[in-house]
């Protein structure tokens, strides 16, 4: 298969057409058509010579991302569940301007990205892991995701909750320039680990940070991990700094063992050393994500050890009440439960929110919906 041309970097383009003994500015007009106005064909870009290309086209491919279902929220957050070209299934969800959740500005629109198919690391509560790993995306793949919600949001009105889901449709508005970008912050947190998927990833969000490509300031970008120790110490010699979520979920061994094999391998001990590793090269504000599950983590008397790692490591934590999960025993606790512990926190000065998640309403949580759809195929 070849590779998608999404995959590459100005510095690989450019090189590519030195070969051919292309102008310089011809690279220009083609990262243009690309990112400005996001063309799924090759025939679209109607100022490259006819040559060019096809020399292009017998190089390269250009795969849009197939949009295999959709889900609107009352709160218009909406969920895209795409089909890549092995017929694999992955989810973007396109969350609408909310307050700083990440220490950003008030942003226009969220854009929540996957980075595998499938993912390795099982943790019980997560739809995600429940069938498994299947494979890394590639740059391009993730790219994509991007793309193309841009392009189905710039074609509708804004805001206007989806519609209901186009079946096997590719979305092909090219929307005329970069005026019409939606996502200006992107969060790293659908299906997949993606520290394990690091070097498509760090690529990927090159590309999407570029002036010539996506155009999204790294301090928008939010990369969440469930805890990939090594890959954090490496995260912090990256040129771009990005912003670091760690899905903490409990602050003790036992509450994290419990819920999160990736504890196993990396204990909280291994885990907060790498963060400071992390903290002395690079950004000190870090963010913890801890859902709240029912008899679970949700006791008041979680808040004491979390406090003191939050404390520890300057992290703002994010409260998140748990998303029900089809075939898994999980609750979700009531919201007063939910309320003593923010206030248990806040009380321990602890800088905390409780994300009362928008789009709870449609299988927000990552992988529900591919979960859905796969029941709904092996069903068929
Ligand atoms: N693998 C990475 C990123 C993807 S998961 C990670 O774990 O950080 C993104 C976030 O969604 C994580 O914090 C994850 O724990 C959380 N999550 C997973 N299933 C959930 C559910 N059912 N309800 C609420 N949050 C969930
Ligand atoms: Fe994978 Fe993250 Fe889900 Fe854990 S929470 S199974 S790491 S996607």
């Amino acid at each position: 298969m070849l590779p998608d041309i999404r995959s590459l970097t100005r510095d690989e383009l450019a090189a590519r057409f030195t070969e051919w003994a292309q102008p310089g500015y011809r690279v220009d007009q083609l990262l243009s058509w690309l990112y400005a106005r996001r063309a799924v064909s090759w025939e679209s870009m109607s100022n490259l010579p006819k040559s060019l290309r096809t020399q292009l086209s017998s190089a390269f491919a250009l795969r849009p991302l197939e949009l295999a279902g959709r889900q609107g929220a009352v709160d218009t957050t909406q969920k895209f569940l795409w089909r890549l070209a092995d017929g694999a299934l992955i989810e973007s969800v396109l969350i609408p301007a909310s307050p700083a959740l990440y220490g950003e500005a008030s942003d226009r629109h969220t854009l929540c990205v996957s980075t595998q198919v499938g993912c390795a690391y099982g943790c019980k509560f997560c739809a995600s892991g429940l069938d498994g790993w299947k494979r890394h995306l590639q740059p391009d793949e993730i790219v994509e995701q991007v793309l193309a919600t841009e392009r189905i949001a710039s074609a509708a009105p804004s805001s206007t909750p989806a519609a209901a889901a186009d079946e096997k449709s590719v979305v092909t508005s090219e929307s005329a320039n970069a005026e019409s970008r939606v996502v200006n912050n992107l969060v790293i947190m659908g299906m997949g680990e993606p520290l394990a998927n690091y070097d498509n990833l760090i690529k990927a969000l090159r590309i999407l940070n570029a002036p010539w490509g996506g155009g999204i300031g790294a301090r928008k970008i939010t990369i969440s991990t469930s805890g990939l120790a090594p890959q954090i110490r490496r995260l912090a010699s990256e040129p771009l700094q990005f912003r670091l979520a760690i899905s903490l979920h409990g602050a003790t061994d036992a509450t994290r063992n419990r819920i999160m094999p990736i504890n196993r391998k990396y204990p909280l001990a291994e885990l907060t050393a790498a963060i400071e590793d992390y903290q002395r090269r690079r950004d000190r504000l870090i963010t913890f994500e801890y859902i709240l599950i029912a008899g679970v983590n949700d006791a008041v008397s979680e808040t004491a050890p979390l406090a003191a790692l939050a404390k520890r490591l300057h992290a703002k934590v994010n409260l998140i009440p748990y998303n029900k999960v089809d075939g898994l025993p999980w609750q979700r606790p009531s919201e007063s439960v939910q309320d003593a512990f923010l206030a248990a926190l806040e009380k321990l000065d602890v800088t905390a929110t409780l994300r009362r998640e928008k789009g709870h309403d449609i299988d927000a949580a990552c992988g529900q919906l591919r979960l859905r759809k796969m029941s709904e195929l092996a069903n068929q």
